[in-house]
């Protein structure tokens, strides 16, 4: 297996304000090796230019590609133009300053929703592009499967050490608490949370609660992240995730219970649900040694508590 060493290298954390990019950053600190960050005031990451003066500037060995404009299921469906564009461009820009600049490890982070809608569950790597997206993601599905392409076809032509690996549903400290443009679990938090506080009996949960989903503690994820950027270079993304799915109505019911509320739910049928089911096949990352540490309720009660903390 391939040994990549981090010790002494300069490690660009590309998003260290996002949920997975803080999380990484986080992890990070425990390795050996200079953090380099970059605030968007200091560093407009759509602009080519700017990015690879940068990076030269920076002296960057090796990079974490977190940066994404991401949303839940709504803000994906209602901004196609934003969610297409800015990763497209996001990931271009960097990967091919990678290469000008001579980065000598790449990580970019995709998500799980690259996979066709009918894709056969758990889903194994080789399912990308053997059918159609979920519309209500497709726009992010496909600037994240440029971005795998990408780091593919650099490999193949420059020989660059770039890969990628597709993480599952997070949640996590840093999360995007947006009870309108978020993801499921920070959603549900807010709106639960605050259902207690005015002591309210109901919350409504979008769609009919009976999707599944995989959901995978945001430091978790960045271990894998840093596990998989020290022992694995090849062509094929690898999945990271628990391997294990619940209903959007469980995932509630988990998530009161943690909170400390005993409502009920209802349902807003105008709302989609999305993919029937999401749940990642873990079996090459586990195969070198990689699993999922955090169980659910421990994950959620750092994310509900660091919610609290900082919801202001
Ligand atoms: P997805 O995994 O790409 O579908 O993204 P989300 O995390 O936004 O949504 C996951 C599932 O949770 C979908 O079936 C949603 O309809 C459902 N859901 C239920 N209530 C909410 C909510 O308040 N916010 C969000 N974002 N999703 C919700």
């Amino acid at each position: 297996m391939t040994k990549f060493d981090l010790a002494g290298r300069r490690v660009w954390v590309a998003g260290h304000r996002g949920m997975a990019g803080s999380a990484i950053v986080r992890r990070l600190a425990r390795e050996d090796c200079e953090l380099v960050t970059a605030t968007r005031s200091e560093l407009d990451l759509l602009r080519q230019a700017d990015v690879e003066e940068w990076m030269k500037e920076r002296k960057i060995d090796v990079i974490f590609l977190a940066a994404a404009t991401v949303g839940g299921i709504l803000a994906n469906s209602t901004r196609p133009a934003e969610f297409l564009y800015e990763n497209l461009v996001i990931a271009t820009n960097i990967i091919q300053a990678a290469r000008t600049t001579g980065v000598k490890k790449l990580l970019f982070l995709g998500s799980s929703c690259i996979f066709p809608r009918m894709a056969e569950q758990p889903m194994r790597e080789e399912a990308l592009l053997t059918g159609a997206l979920e519309p209500t993601n497709e726009w992010y599905a496909i600037a994240k499967i440029a971005g795998i392409k990408l780091c593919q076809a650099y490999r193949r032509q420059y020989g660059c050490d770039f890969v990628s690996v597709m993480p599952t549903n997070l949640y996590g400290p840093g999360d995007r608490y947006d009870a309108e443009g978020g993801h499921v679990v920070a959603a549900l938090i807010m709106k639960i949370h605050a259902a207690k506080m005015a002591n309210n009996p109901t919350v409504e949960l979008w769609g009919t609660g009976k999707p599944k989903r995989e959901f995978l503690f945001s430091e978790d994820l960045a271990d894998a992240c840093v596990f998989v950027a020290k022992n694995y270079s090849d062509e094929m993304f690898l999945n990271v995730g628990t391997g294990h799915d619940i209903t959007i109505l469980e995932l509630a019911q988990s998530i009161a219970k943690v909170v400390g509320w005993q409502g009920t739910f209802t349902f807003d049928a105008s709302k989609p649900d999305g993919m029937p089911r999401k749940v990642l096949d873990v079996s090459r990352l586990k195969a070198l040694s990689w699993s999922a540490s955090t169980d659910f309720e421990t994950g959620m009660k750092h994310a509900y508590e660091w919610y609290v903390a900082n919801r202001a």
